[in-house]
C-alpha cells in the first residue's frame, strides 16, 4: 500500500508526478492555518511535507492529527521547523541536504558576479532603451580574479561556492564555529571569529543557517569592519542581515554592492532595496532548477518511505 502523504504546497508537475507514482500524495493549493481546515486537509495522512513559507511551529505540531507519523521539509534549511515541538510529538523530520548544493552555489555566483559587475544598473540602462552605445566610462565594475572571498558558513553550500569562486581566481577565507579538516577546506583560510574575516573580504557570502546566533549577524558594527569596496551576497536567510544597517551602508557608499536571494519578511521585502541601484535581487530562486526540484522531491519521498518503515535515512534530521 502506498503511504498517504499531504504536501502542503504545489510542486512542478514532473515532481508531483513522481510523488504520485511512489506515494498516495495530495497537494494543497493553500495551507490551512485553522484547526478545522488543518484537520480536513490532513485527514488520514501519515506524513506532512512543508517548505520554508509554511511554518511548522508549535501551533502546527499541537494540532496535527494522530495519523501523522513523520514530517518532511522540501528544503535543507530548518529555521521554519520547531524541532523541539517535533521531538515532543515524537515525529521524525527529514530534509533535503546535498541535492540542492550545486544549484544554490551557482545562484551565489550569479549574485556575486551581478553585484560586482553592477548588473542591475546595466539591465535598467539597456531595458530603458536609453543606452547611448559603448563607452569606456560606463558602468565600471570590479573583477573577481585575485580578490578574497569570505564565506560565513563553510558547509555544503559554502564549499560549493568556494570551489566555483576558486575557478574565478579568488582566494577563499571562511568562518565557522568549527574549523574544517584539511580534506574539506581545500586551502581556505580559517578565521575563528568573523571579526577577523570581515576586514579582509573583497566579497562576503552569507551561507550559514538562520539560528539564534546568526540572526542579525550583518549589522552596522560588523559592516563597519568591512572594506567600502566590498560586496555582500546573501543566499542564507534574510534575517541574517539587519536591513536598516545594510541599506544605510549601500546608500552611503560604505559597501560597494549587494546580491540578495533571500529577504527578511519575504515576499514583503524592505521597499528601500528597490531604490538602490547597487543591489541585485532575486526572488529566492537559489535551488530553482528542474534537476534540483526533482532531486529534492526524490530525497523527500525516499526519506519518508524510509522513516515510516522504521529505518534511518541519511537525510533524517538528527
Ligand atoms: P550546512 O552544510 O549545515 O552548512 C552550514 C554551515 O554554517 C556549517 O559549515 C556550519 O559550521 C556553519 N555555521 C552554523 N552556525 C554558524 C555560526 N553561528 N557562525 C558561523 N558559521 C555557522 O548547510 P548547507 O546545506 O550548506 O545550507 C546552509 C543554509 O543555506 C541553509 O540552512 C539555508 O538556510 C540556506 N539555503 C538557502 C537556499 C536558497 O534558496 N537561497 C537554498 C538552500 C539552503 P559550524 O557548525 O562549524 O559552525
Amino acid at each position: 500500500m502506498r503511504l498517504p502523504v499531504v504536501v502542503g504546497f504545489r510542486l512542478p508537475e514532473p515532481v508531483e508526478r513522481e510523488f504520485q507514482a511512489r506515494l498516495d500524495a495530495r497537494f494543497l493549493d493553500v495551507f490551512p492555518r485553522d484547526e478545522g481546515g488543518l484537520k480536513a486537509a490532513l485527514d488520514g495522512a501519515a506524513a506532512l511535507v512543508v517548505t520554508p513559507p509554511i511554518k511548522a511551529d508549535a501551533w502546527l505540531f499541537e494540532h496535527l492529527p494522530d495519523s501523522i507519523k513523520a514530517i518532511a521539509t522540501y528544503s535543507v534549511g530548518l529555521d521554519h521547523v520547531d524541532l523541539a515541538a517535533a521531538r515532543r510529538r515524537g515525529l521524525p523530520v527529514v530534509h533535503t541536504p546535498d541535492v540542492l548544493t550545486d544549484a544554490v552555489a551557482e545562484t551565489a555566483m550569479l549574485l556575486l558576479l551581478s553585484a560586482m559587475r553592477r548588473a542591475t544598473e546595466s539591465i535598467v540602462l539597456i531595458r530603458s532603451r536609453q543606452w547611448q552605445g559603448w563607452n569606456p566610462r560606463q558602468i565600471i565594475g570590479q573583477g573577481l580574479d585575485g580578490k578574497t572571498l569570505g564565506i560565513l558558513g563553510m558547509g555544503r553550500i559554502g564549499r560549493g561556492i568556494a570551489a566555483r569562486a576558486r575557478a574565478f581566481g579568488m582566494a577563499i577565507a571562511y568562518s565557522n564555529r568549527h574549523r574544517l579538516p584539511p580534506t574539506l577546506d581545500n586551502g581556505a583560510t580559517f578565521h575563528d571569529t568573523p571579526e577577523t574575516l570581515l576586514p579582509i573580504c573583497d566579497a562576503l557570502v552569507l551561507a550559514c543557517p538562520l539560528t539564534p546566533e546568526t540572526r542579525g549577524f550583518l549589522n552596522a558594527r560588523r559592516i563597519a569592519l568591512m572594506k567600502p569596496s566590498a560586496a555582500v551576497v546573501n543566499i542564507a536567510r534574510g534575517d541574517v542581515i539587519v536591513d536598516d544597517d545594510l541599506i544605510a551602508a549601500l546608500a552611503e557608499g560604505r559597501l560597494f554592492a549587494a546580491g540578495l536571494d533571500v529577504f527578511a519578511g519575504e515576499p514583503r521585502i524592505d521597499a528601500r532595496y528597490f531604490d538602490l541601484p547597487n543591489v541585485f535581487m532575486l526572488p529566492h530562486i537559489g535551488s530553482s532548477t528542474i534537476e534540483t526540484r526533482l532531486a529534492m522531491g526524490r530525497a523527500v519521498i525516499d526519506g519518508l518511505i524510509a522513516v515510516l518503515s522504521g529505518s534511518r535515512p541519511p537525510n533524517l534530521v538528527a
